[in-house]
């Protein structure tokens, strides 16, 4: 595997990105933001730690101006943008039936949707606990420890998801290959479906939404919601496990501090991937006849929010 492309160079992208170039590899960063391509084209892409600045060139390109096909592709945007351009780089020949597409991103039926476009063994599905952030046109923000799961979509094991992890891990990315990469997405999607939309419609960082009386009362009845989704599509969730793991968050020493991602999304005026969390749970749960008033509700206000904050303002 020689040439990889990072599909969605916004923060994460950046961070996978600049890391396995710096390890050596071949990578071509794909956006579609042309400030933050030619901001990279210009200067580089200028990555920030907790201990110093630096500038790494890295090419960077637009979906419409790639020429040239890539062996993994690793497809970073939002939920919402991932078909689309997927598709595009398919049409174009920079995706081929011997491309890995690598899913990094958050929320759940992935594989599901790439699968219209390329072959079962060719999807990869990752779970990450990295996180990034971006300080403006190609200026990107790596803080933190995390590491990477990944496994081949359809389970079976495949030489090249040895390699992936392989690569990740040259690029100081502490990856390892999973067993059961559905569990762990269902675990993250879990996590994301509670404190994502309820610290947005609260307005509240997660250690203020945990103050609330009400947040019990909330989280468990989603979180047996989610679990007995998962359950009717095979995947076995451990529910106090996962309230246990959403209480940790909590403290202001853990994330307690911080407004979840879809908090910032919507109140800097971007769509949130509400329908891939717990938009997606919802549907899940209509086909196997379950009902899921909590996730339903959340999907219902979040949409609303994004009226208000969103449409209404442009
Ligand atoms: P981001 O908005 O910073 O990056 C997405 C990038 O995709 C943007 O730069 C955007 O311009 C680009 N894009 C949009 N449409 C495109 C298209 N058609 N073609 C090419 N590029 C396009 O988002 P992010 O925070 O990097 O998140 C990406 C994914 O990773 C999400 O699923 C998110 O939930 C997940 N994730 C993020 C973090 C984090 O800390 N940022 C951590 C774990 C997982």
């Amino acid at each position: 595997m020689r040439k990889i492309s990072i599909i969605g160079s916004g923060a994460m992208g950046c961070r996978i990105g600049s890391q396995l170039s710096q390890a050596g590899y071949s990578v071509t960063l794909i956006d579609t933001w042309e400030d933050h391509v030619q901001a990279i084209r210009e200067k580089g892409l200028e990555v920030q730690t907790e201990t110093d600045t630096y500038s790494i060139d890295i090419p960077v390109t637009t979906p419409n101006e790639v020429n040239e096909s890539f062996d993994l592709a690793i497809v970073l945007t939002k939920s919402m943008q991932s078909e689309e351009v997927v598709r595009k780089l398919y049409d174009k020949g920079a995706i081929t039936h011997h491309t890995a597409v690598l899913s990094m991103m958050n929320g759940l039926g992935h594989d599901e949707r790439l699968s219209k476009i390329v072959p079962h063994e060719q999807i990869f599905l990752a779970v990450t606990m990295w996180t990034a952030g971006l300080r403006g046109p190609g200026k990107v923000l790596l803080e933190g420890i995390g590491s990477i799961e990944l496994q081949r979509a359809d389970g079976q094991t495949d030489e090249r998801t040895e390699r992936i992890a392989q690569m990740l891990n040259d690029a100081q990315l502490n990856a390892k290959v999973s067993d059961d990469i559905f569990r762990s997405i269902w675990s993250k999607a879990t996590l994301n479906s509670v404190l994502n939309p309820l610290c947005t419609i609260f307005d509240k960082t997660i250690y203020e939404f945990s103050q609330n009386p009400i947040a019990s009362k909330l989280v468990h009845p989603l979180v047996a919601e989610i679990v007995q989704v998962a359950t009717s599509r095979g995947v076995h969730l451990d529910q106090q496990e996962l309230i246990q793991k959403i209480e940790n968050a909590y403290p202001k020493e853990a994330q307690g501090l911080h407004y979840p991602s879809m908090h910032q999304d919507l109140y800097n005026g971007r769509y949130t991937e509400i329908d891939y969390l717990n938009g997606q749970i919802s549907k899940y749960g209509d086909e196997a006849d379950i009902d899921t008033p909590y996730n339903d509700t959340l999907t219902f206000l979040i949409h609303q929010y994004e009226f208000v904050h969103i449409e209404e303002q442009s």
